[in-house]
């Protein structure tokens, strides 16, 4: 039987652009309905708290940013397995050119 080379593929991480930290989702919200601008600390309070975060002070805001789901933090993605032939066609190398 002959022998099958498979190939990993390595590319930096399309959802964090390789920084491993993305904001946090309601962050995003908060700074698209303030239009880009910060409340008051108390109205910051109230407004996560009206999100259903348990806070009561500043202190326990969310942090802005957190780490990358999509790469958990690694700035890179990985695929392993990949067929030898579907990563040479993505590299515009013809298969019959090869074999
Ligand atoms: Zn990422």
């Amino acid at each position: 039987m002959a022998r099958t080379f498979v190939v990993t593929a390595r590319e930096i991480c399309n959802k964090c652009g390789g920084t491993g930290y993305v904001y946090h989702p309601r962050w995003e919200q908060y700074w698209l309905e303030n239009d880009g601008r910060r409340m008051l600390a108390q109205d910051d309070v109230d407004w996560f708290r009206a999100q259903g975060f348990d806070v009561s002070s500043p202190r326990d805001l969310p942090p802005e940013e957190i780490v990358c789901p999509k790469c958990t933090g690694n700035k890179v993605l990985i695929t392993r397995g990949i067929p030898l032939e579907e990563a040479l066609k993505e590299l515009g190398v013809e298969v019959s050119d090869v074999c």
